[in-house]
Order: C-alpha cells, then structure tokens, then sequence
C-alpha cells in the first residue's frame, strides 16, 4: 500500500534539506519534537536509562540513540546507518566570474554527479557559512537563497550536432551558472550577496562579514508523486536523504526493549574520510561513552547489527542488459539486499538471514541485487563501519533509478516497505544461533 502521507512527508523534508548541513538540523528538528534531547560532544553526558538523545557532529552528520531499561553490553545496539550528502555542484571559494556581460559563479563538482540533468533547472543556492560578528567572534550559520537564483542553459542543438544525443562536458568550463547580467558595472562580489543574504536571514547574529562558506547548488523544484497510479517519486537527494528520513521515522516510531542507534553520516559521496564521515571518530566516540570501559563496548558491539540504508539500482526498462538477469530489483518491491563478493558491500549471509527472516515476519517483500560479473561495484557506509568499528553489518536499500542525477525516481510504496523493515529490526531482541543439538 502507498503511504500518501509519508511520501508527502519525505518530500517536504528533502525540500527543507537542500544540503548535508540543512539535513541535519531538519533530522534534529524532527528528533526533538518526538522527545530526543541534544547532547553537546564538548560536555560531560550523562545519560539515563529510557532516555532519547541525539548529537550532531559538524552541523552535518547526526547520531540518534534511545536507550532502554537494560545492560547495554548484553543487549548491544540495532543501528541503521544512511548518509546526509548527495552529488551537487560546489560555489569555489573565489567564485565571481563574468563573461559576455553574464554574472557567474565558478563550481566544483562534489561527488560522481550525473551531469547533463543539471542544465536547464531552476537552481539555487545553500549552505553554511562562518562569519565574523561585531563582537569580532567567529560563528557559523544556515543560509538558503530559497528562490530560482541560477541556471546552466544548455547549448542548442543546433551549436552541437555531432555530440547531441551524446553530450560531454568540461566541468571547468561549461557548468557555472548565470546569475544575472552586469553589462559594463560588472563589480560584484559574492562574498557582499551572502553578506546581505546572511544578515537579512539571521539579523539577530549582527554578522559583520562572511569569513568563509559551503555552498551548493539544488533545484528549487520540489518533489513530486508521478505516474498515472502516482507509482513514482521523483525528487533531488533521494540517495540518500529517503534513508535518512525514513531512518528517523523508524527510529521515533520504534519499540520495544532493544537500544537503538541512527547514524546518518556526512561525505559518504567523497570517501567517507572526514572529521564527521563514516570513516571518522563520531560513531566509535558515541559508542564509547554509552558503555562503562573498552570490555563492555567489545561486549556491546559483538551483540549489535548494523542496517546501512543506501538506495540500490532498480533495473531500468530502457537499459535491463546493464544488471544481471537474475538480480534486477524492481520499484514497489521492497527493499533490496546489496551484496558484493569483494566486499563494497558488507552484506553476508547472516545478516541477510536475518533481514529475510525480518521482514518474512514482518509481511515484506525483500529483493536482492549483485552487480553484473563484468562491471565495477559501489560501496556505501556499510563496509566502513564494519572495519571501523568491528560490527555485524548489512547493506540495503530501496530500488531507484537516475541515482546521482538531479532528479531522481523511487517507487512509492517502497518507503512503507523500508519503514516497516526497519521497524521490525530496531525491536529485533538477541537470540542465541540455532545449534544442531536443540
Ligand atoms: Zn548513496
């Protein structure tokens, strides 16, 4: 059955999080008014049984946690990890460029973004930005544009005939965006239009200057149910804010007697290699101050599962020779387990053994996706928290197709399949592996 509300819901929250930065206080927002109470890593925590938590960790990646009346290293954790970035377009640091009398803004590409969707869409612009305030303090803060401020016109077919069906681009010289015509006063500075966007935006902060900034651009066309069964979702930022937010959806929604974890983790695009990335500090350092000393937390982690929720490829009608004939995962048919011999992904028999047995239980439908022998594989979170932190772990995701372009399509009953799925795992209580002699 499709969750109307729910599809609604996801789309308003990939609208109000345009960036990995705009996601996490989203998350936040969302954690809060359900009960969870921030923690600040700088302080001493002290946490009590039955409480909800979160905490964030460079404004960008977020961990959510509810702990239970039990002894955490008996019980361990049921985690589900997702990531807050997706391919976008990055202002340089240095970015006013004019040229033929049109403003533009010099971009660097972040992460393997599907190019040629970019062009021809009302953009705009968001993200962080540290500034100096009167008190000469340093401060970071959210700004969003929030209107159609840019766009990257497409060259007529006429001025390309030989590349039209197959366009290749230079992304240092065909991606920045216009943004206005300066004519012969072409003395604009972008630094100045974030200033007065900052200030007009957060008048309260007294921000003298803008130090320095983390800026992407997104469409300003928001979500959408499509399809004449309105079957589809099609939206910016499915990979992977639907994990992300339907991840927190199962989190508050959840119960029962297990402690469970959110992971939703920053620069999974780039590496994972980062400060905030799943190739980071922030989970272990979490998991560390939730038990009593490095025995406990051995304890803890052999006892917990990791779900890492990242979008999988549906096979495409107008491309089914690009997937193995025996594994192409269908929109509106479940979640899919990603499995990979080589390790991209962390999938192994036991714990997809007990996703099948989950949502069997549960009422289902599971699918499962390994790449064509002759192709190269992603990866995702998965495999770098299990070698991070040493814990049994697998990798899912709902079927999409256009992964890493602008607008991307999901099935829409797939998002009450993947909450559900969780549901079940986040109250999945121990119990001991079936021995032959029982
Ligand atoms: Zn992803």
């Amino acid at each position: 059955m499709t969750n109307t509300s729910l599809n609604q819901n996801l789309i308003d929250f990939i609208q109000a999080s345009p960036t990995p930065f705009h996601a996490t206080a989203m998350l936040r927002q969302l954690l809060e008014k359900a009960g969870y109470t921030a923690l600040d890593e700088a302080d001493h925590w002290q946490l009590q049984a039955g409480g909800r938590y979160l905490v964030t960790r460079n404004d960008s990646s977020l961990i959510a946690f509810c702990l239970e009346d039990n002894d955490i290293a008996d019980s361990g954790l049921r985690m589900v990890g997702a990531h807050t970035d997706s391919p976008c377009l990055h202002v340089k640091p240095e970015p006013d460029l004019v040229n033929q009398g049109y403003y533009q803004l010099g971009v660097e590409l972040y992460g393997g973004v599907l190019l040629y969707p970019w062009f021809d869409r009302d953009l705009s612009i968001a993200g962080r930005i540290s500034y100096r305030n009167r008190q000469q303090r340093l401060g970071n803060a959210l700004i969003d544009f929030n209107e159609p401020v840019a766009v990257i016109p497409s060259l007529a077919i006429h001025l390309d005939r030989d590349s039209a069906l197959t366009p290749t681009f230079n992304a240092q010289t065909h991606l920045p965006p216009l943004l206005m015509q300066v004519g012969d006063q072409p003395e604009v500075s972008f630094r100045e239009l974030l200033r007065e966007l900052a200030r007009a935006q957060h008048p309260e902060l007294n921000i003298e200057a803008v130090l320095d900034f983390e800026l992407s651009l997104y469409d300003h066309q928001p979500g959408s149910l499509v399809g004449l069964q309105q079957d589809f979702i099609t939206s910016a930022r499915l990979d992977n804010l639907l994990s992300c937010y339907i991840g927190a959806r199962a989190l508050i929604d959840s119960k029962g007697k297990t402690n469970r974890l959110l992971v939703c983790s920053d620069h999974e695009e780039v590496g994972s290699t980062s400060s905030c990335g799943a190739d980071g500090t922030f989970l272990k350092s979490v998991l560390e101050r939730l038990c009593t000393g490095p025995q406990e937390l051995a304890r803890c982690i052999n006892r917990s599962w990791l779900i890492s929720a990242d979008n999988a490829h549906g096979i495409h009608p107008n491309y089914a020779d690009r997937h193995d004939a025996n594994h192409g995962p269908l929109l509106n048919q479940g979640p899919v387990i990603k499995i990979n011999a080589n390790q991209r992904y962390a999938s192994n028999s036991e714990t997809a053994g007990l996703f099948r047995l989950l949502c069997e239980q549960a009422g289902v439908p599971v699918q499962s996706f390994v790449v064509r022998s002759d192709m190269a594989c992603g990866s995702t979170i998965g495999p770098i928290t299990a070698s991070a932190i040493g814990v049994r772990t697998l990798d899912i995701g709902v079927p999409t197709f256009g992964m890493h372009s602008i607008r991307e399509t999901a099935g829409a009953r797939d998002t009450d399949y993947l909450h559900r799925a969780l549901l079940a795992f986040l109250a999945y209580e121990n119990q001991a592996l079936h021995r032959p002699e029982e």
